[in-house]
Order: structure tokens, then C-alpha cells, then sequence
């Protein structure tokens, strides 16, 4: 056995079982097992060295030995989970939480948040991106996929804090060439900082804001850098349905004619994907991901979610985002699994459809094939990086447990979370965040807000006219 440097004790353990849930959508629900994707451990134990899961094993199958001088964590009680990740944000957004609530979306873009997004300073761009990471870390989320500007000061912030991101720096064709050479420069410089937590992707805003030949340069250099395209596309079937009457094309046979696909995307929300992009999408299905953001589409009445059957039956993996806060006011991934759930059975009127098992599989192992981190993150299984979250399950809510996916999936919440260990260290203990002052960031942030959300200079940082 391994010696480890950090060993959690006496947990119930979701590990990663052999078989993937989302190819077992239709078996019998009583084993949770059997529909695979997820095997339920009670009273084991896992170790934990150089920031990779060493073992996971039965409590009384450990040596002592093996964790002699390790940190140990009593998890009695507990239920260890893989991080939870989180494939579309806009993390410094949380500035704007709630200021622009109730609006229909071209409101809500060209009224509120490109007016107050040209106040923003590079302080309230770090200010608000270490809000929203205190949010995620806290709510067991390891890993985000950012987009936005000031990048720099963001990657500052992940460092900081010790959490996983895929960062994109977001630039308009409206800014002439430098926002692209801007998003190309970051993606080849960042690429691996932090101990290797910060891996990068080209961060074109969508395919009505960036023309083809943007798009075309942005696939070659994606190419070159080996990292992916994270773009807004397909949004809802209204900008699909502009975007054939207007160009005779859909958001995803642009990508497609554009090489976007063929560079490896990561597709923010994709709620306008109709069947006929399937077969466009199926031959880049092993680069190509749709993070799907649930909340914000029902908060805006947009047309259409994300069509998780169509994608599951393409091969296109679908992982779960939270887009940023001015839209969805929070970064809940459990809350964005669960309405995308109960929207799918809701609208296919089949209860069998999109199972516990396989929502925690959209949440973690198929987030990690649209990070482009299969095989690294997004599960518990020895050789993985160490991306943890305990969870109390002692609380009324979540007892008694007769299916472990089921628990998690519909009864577990943010709030059970008590501590989140990231690449092998501890970064929150007791509901507590070690890496992090966040009271004095709240406090700084507070005083920003009358010069962040003045509107009175009646400028925008672009035009939405999709
Ligand atoms: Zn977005």
C-alpha cells in the first residue's frame, strides 16, 4: 500500500463505477450499481499523495502504516463525491447579481449588463471573481470554465484560492484584431500556470458578435495551441431560427464551415441545437461539449433547454454550467443538474429519462470531457487528480439513504458541504474557506456598486442583435 499524505477516513464513497451511467439510461432503478456510473462505498477510506487519489479501500483493509505523519480527515457521516465542475461562467458577473432581474433577454443584455460592464475596472473584475470562487469552492463546485475580460487578474485569483479553471479571455470582432491576439496570447501563456490547475481555451463570444473570418483565424490558432474554443452558440431556437432566415446557416453550421468544430469546442449552451445539426456535431463528438445552463433559460423565458437526448444519443458529451450571476443570480451546479433533470422528464412525460446516476454524471465525468480533462478530473477512482468534496449527510434531508445517485442528485444541496480538498489540499474545512478573505472582499465590493451600475453615460460594450 502506497504511504499517502492525506487520508480520508470512515466515508461513504461515490466512486466511479465501471460502467457510465448515461449508456444505461433505461435499466431498473433499484440497483444504483447496476445502472453503473456511480458504486457506493460505505466505510471506506480514501489516500490522497502529491495531489493524486492513491487508493480507495475498505476502512479495515488500511495499514496504518500507510498514512503515519498524513493529514487526516475524520469522515464519518460523510459522503466523498467528486468536485463538482462547472463548465460556463462568467465568474466576475456576480458583481451584477440581482441588478438586472425580470427583463427579457435583449433587455437584459443591451439595457443593463453591456452598459454596466463599461464601468468595470480591473479591481472589481479580481473583486468579483473572488466572490465567485469563495461561492464555488463553498458549494463543493473544484473546477470552473470561465469567459470574460481581465483574465490576467482572474488567473491571479485561482491561483490564490487553490481551485481548478479552464480560462478563456472573451473578445467581439468590434475590437479589431487585438481581442483576438489578446485571447490568443493569454490562452498560450496561461496554459498550465498554477501547479498545472489553469488550462486554457480561445474565448470568441458567439458566432452573432464574431464574423467567420474571426472564427476561421480562432479555429487555426486553437489548432496551433492544442486547446479548445469556448463560444456561445445556439443559445435558443429564436437565434437559431435568425440565424437561417438571416444567413441561410445555423449557429452550428457556422462553427462547423468555420472549423471551430473541428478545433474542439466547448458550446455554451446549445439550447437552439436542432436535429439537424446532429450529424455536423457527431464526427467531433470526442472534442466537441455543450455546457447546459438551465436556470438562466427559464429566468429569461427563453425558447428552448438544452436537448440532452438528441446530444446523448450523438455522442456529444453535455456537462452542467451556470453562465454568470447577473443571469442566473447563482453559481448552483447541483441546482442547474436538478431543473435540467426534471425538465427533460417533464417534457419527454418519461420518468425513466435522465436518472440520478446519470445527472451526477453530466455535473462531474462528462464536465470533465468538455473541459477537455477526461481522465484527469471529474470522478473518484485511483490516478486521478485529487478534486474532492465531503458532503454531512447526517442532516434530516438526506436521511434514511436507499439510493446513494438518488440522494445526491435530488435531496443534497451547497449548503451540505463541508470541506473541499483541491489537487490533493484542503482548501475548505468545516464550511470554511482557508484560502480566501472573502468578508473584506464583500466589504470593498459593496462600495463599488453606484459606480458599477451607473447607466447615465448611456455607452455599451456591444450591441445585442443576434
Ligand atoms: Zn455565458
Amino acid at each position: 500500500m502506497t504511504a499517502v499524505d492525506l487520508v480520508i477516513r470512515h466515508a461513504r464513497v461515490a466512486a466511479e463505477s465501471r460502467r457510465p451511467a448515461a449508456r444505461y439510461p433505461d435499466l431498473p432503478r433499484e440497483d444504483a450499481a447496476a445502472r453503473g456510473g456511480l458504486s457506493d462505498l460505505p466505510a471506506h477510506s480514501i489516500g490522497v499523495r502529491a495531489g493524486e487519489i492513491a487508493w480507495i479501500l475498505p476502512d479495515g483493509d488500511v495499514d496504518p502504516a500507510s498514512f503515519e505523519g498524513a493529514e487526516v480527515i475524520d469522515a464519518s457521516g460523510h459522503v466523498a463525491i467528486p468536485g463538482l465542475m462547472n463548465s460556463h461562467t462568467h465568474t466576475p458577473m456576480v458583481m451584477f447579481r440581482g441588478a438586472a432581474s425580470d427583463v427579457p433577454t435583449d433587455e437584459w443584455f443591451n439595457q443593463h449588463v453591456w452598459p454596466m460592464e463599461v464601468n468595470l475596472t480591473e479591481r472589481d473584475i479580481r473583486l468579483g471573481a473572488r466572490l465567485a470562487i469563495g461561492e464555488l469552492l463553498l458549494s463543493g463546485v473544484t473546477s470552473f470554465a470561465d469567459h470574460y475580460f481581465g483574465m490576467e487578474a482572474i488567473a491571479e485569483e485561482v491561483e490564490a484560492a487553490g481551485i481548478r479553471a479552464l480560462l478563456a479571455s472573451t473578445f467581439f470582432s468590434s475590437e479589431g484584431p487585438a481581442g483576438r491576439e489578446r485571447s490568443v496570447a493569454f490562452a498560450r501563456d496561461a496554459d498550465g500556470a498554477a501547479g498545472g490547475r489553469i488550462t486554457t481555451a480561445l474565448g470568441p463570444h458567439a458566432p452573432y458578435t464574431v464574423d467567420d473570418d474571426d472564427l476561421r483565424l480562432t479555429a487555426r490558432d486553437a489548432e496551433r495551441l492544442g486547446v479548445r474554443v469556448h463560444i456561445h452558440a445556439a443559445e435558443n431556437l429564436t437565434q437559431t431560427a435568425s440565424s437561417l432566415h438571416r444567413r441561410g446557416r445555423s449557429p452550428i453550421g457556422v462553427l462547423h464551415d468555420t472549423g471551430i468544430l473541428q478545433a474542439g469546442a466547448i458550446i455554451a449552451h446549445g439550447a437552439g441545437i436542432v436535429p439537424e445539426d446532429v450529424d455536423l456535431l457527431r464526427p467531433y463528438a470526442d472534442r466537441v461539449g455543450v455546457a447546459s445552463c438551465t436556470k438562466t433559460y427559464l429566468l429569461h423565458a427563453q425558447e428552448g433547454t438544452t436537448p440532452l437526448r438528441l446530444l446523448h444519443d450523438a455522442g456529444v458529451s453535455v456537462g452542467i454550467g451556470t453562465d454568470g450571476a447577473a443571469g442566473s443570480i447563482t453559481l448552483d451546479v447541483l441546482e442547474n443538474m436538478r431543473l435540467l433533470g426534471m425538465i427533460e422528464k417533464y417534457t419527454s412525460k418519461d420518468a425513466t429519462w435522465a436518472t440520478s446516476a446519470h445527472l451526477l454524471d453530466l455535473a462531474t465525468r462528462q464536465n470533465a470531457e468538455v473541459f477537455g480533462l477526461a481522465g484527469r478530473v471529474g470522478a473518484l477512482r485511483p490516478g486521478l487528480r485529487a478534486d474532492i468534496v465531503l458532503m454531512d449527510f447526517r442532516a434530516p434531508h438526506l436521511q434514511p439513504v436507499h439510493d446513494l445517485a438518488h440522494s445526491l442528485a435530488l435531496s443534497a444541496h451547497q449548503g451540505d458541504v463541508t470541506t473541499v480538498i483541491v489537487d490533493g489540499r484542503v482548501v475548505v474545512r468545516d464550511r470554511t474557506l482557508l484560502t480566501i478573505d472573502l468578508e473584506a472582499a464583500i466589504d470593498e465590493l459593496t462600495e463599488r456598486l453606484p459606480a458599477l451600475t451607473d447607466r447615465s453615460h448611456g455607452r455599451r460594450v456591444q450591441d445585442y442583435a443576434p
